[in-house]
């Protein structure tokens, strides 16, 4: 077992998942990928690795992960939900011409939110849609 390997599987232990071969390759595969992949680019990927994978499968296992906070999900404008390994606080940006996702840090602390006097917040999800700067540059 390499390293990346071992890591999936403790992770999927650590969160009470069964390390099947097929959780622990699309763990891998959105750890690897900084992309936002969709449930089609996963199995696509996959599929000639391992020929028994669907997409269903594919779909149940990271919901499996959404629920255990494994990976999370990213919607942004289109009902098409890509998923990201990274499940720290963090914002997305689409840009709307390569519809590329980038990530972005975001400082939760220092943004200023006002009208949610005694609201509980559980959940962050910060959205920008633009033009990236790879396509900035070519329209230029
Ligand atoms: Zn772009
Ligand atoms: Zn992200």
């Amino acid at each position: 077992m390499n390293a990346s390997i071992r890591a999936s599987v403790k992770l999927l232990k650590e969160k009470d998942i069964r390390p099947s071969v097929q959780r622990i390759r699309v763990l891998e595969y959105l750890q690897n990928s900084k992309n936002h992949p969709t449930v089609d680019n996963i199995y696509n990927y996959l599929v000639n690795e391992i020929p028994t994978l669907s997409k269903t499968t594919v779909y149940n296992i990271l919901k499996l992960f959404s629920e255990k906070n494994v990976t999370s999900t990213v919607r942004i404008g289109t009902n098409e939900a890509r998923y990201d390994a990274d499940t720290s606080v963090h914002g997305h940006f689409k840009c709307e011409k390569c519809g590329n996702i980038y990530d972005f840090n975001v400082n939760i602390e220092e943004l200023k939110l006002t009208g949610l006097d005694k609201f509980k917040i559980n959940e962050h999800h910060i959205y920008l849609k633009g033009i990236c700067k790879n396509c900035k540059i070519e329209e230029e």
